[in-house]
């Protein structure tokens, strides 16, 4: 079933909520891959019904070409959610149906695990972020939700806007779904031509190399092994490389004993930003 208006929404949703269904909400973006379609298969493991959301929003945008050129397909997209799961509510807003008093994000202090990386490298991005998934979770009231490891900065934060608003729904974390290349599924590959996603891959194998030298190296000589690995590769500029503690995503060269630490990537090809990270220990 694919449901454009807010009202609509919530009157099918009324209908569950009566019957007691549990409720599964996963926000996407469209152009939807293998790893969207995990991300739901796993809130069928937990939910009765689950609403996928496809909006391209746009206060989470730091760039307007990224806006514009971001891929969207609708038609398919519901061709493809229809196909995994007759039961998919698919919610599909326009803008004007989000943002009824204007096209703006609000403000969130959501701390360190904002500050660095994508924040850092996307002014404003997570305000936006933070902006669209309160209002979506105020609109379904959903049981649960669903984001993928993949956006780890973003699933963090996420977990925090519930902390800070109190609204009442899980949030369960997803892995990351790869191509056998080890390349990170992302709706943005689809603006790839089949050599630059070999080249692409040179973002996972970097996440592989920190991931295997862990324990041998220091973090500044995987750092610095990393960037002699992208000098190499002039088709890909690398954004950033950082190793950070779970705990407060602040990049670091200091590993402490008993921390859990992550090493995120950012890279651009032929203007197309992709990221990927992986648990270290
Ligand atoms: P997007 O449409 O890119 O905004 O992504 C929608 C949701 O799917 C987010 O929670 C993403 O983290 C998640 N997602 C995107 N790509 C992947 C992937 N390769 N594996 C798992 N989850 C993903």
């Amino acid at each position: 079933m694919q449901i454009k208006t807010i009202v609509a929404l919530q009157d099918a949703l009324n209908k569950l909520n009566e019957n007691k269904q549990i409720i599964g909400l996963v926000p996407t973006m469209g152009a939807l891959h293998d790893g969207h379609l995990a991300l739901i298969e796993h809130a069928y493991k937990d939910c009765d019904y689950v609403v996928v959301s496809i909006f391209v929003n746009p206060t989470q945008f730091n760039n307007a070409t990224d806006l514009q050129k971001y891929p969207r397909n609708i038609k398919a997209d519901i061709d493809l959610l229809h196909q995994q799961n007759p039961k998919t509510i698919v919610f599909t807003p326009s803008v004007e149906e989000i943002y009824q008093s204007g096209v703006v994000a609000e403000t969130f202090d959501f701390g360190s695990i904002t500050k660095f990386m994508e924040g850092e490298y996307r002014q404003g991005h997570f305000n936006g972020v933070g902006t669209i998934i309160k209002h979506l979770f105020t609109i379904v009231k959903p049981h649960k939700a669903y984001f993928g490891e993949k956006d780890y900065q973003q699933l963090r934060l996420i977990k925090k806007l519930v902390e800070i608003t109190k609204q009442p729904v899980q949030v369960k974390g997803s892995p990351t779904y790869r191509e056998v290349s080890g390349l990170a599924k992302s709706s943005r590959n689809k603006r790839l031509n089949k050599q630059e996603l070999e080249t692409a891959t040179l973002l996972h194998k970097s996440l592989k190399f920190a991931d295997k030298n862990f324990s041998k190296l220091t973090i500044h000589e995987i750092k610095e092994e990393v960037k002699k690995l992208f000098a190499t590769e002039k088709q890909l500029d690398l954004e950033y490389f950082e190793i950070a503690a779970v705990d407060d995503l602040i990049p670091t060269e200091t590993k402490v004993e008993g921390k859990k630490y992550r090493a995120f990537i950012a890279a651009v090809i032929n203007d197309v930003r992709l990221i990927d990270n992986i648990s270290l220990n």
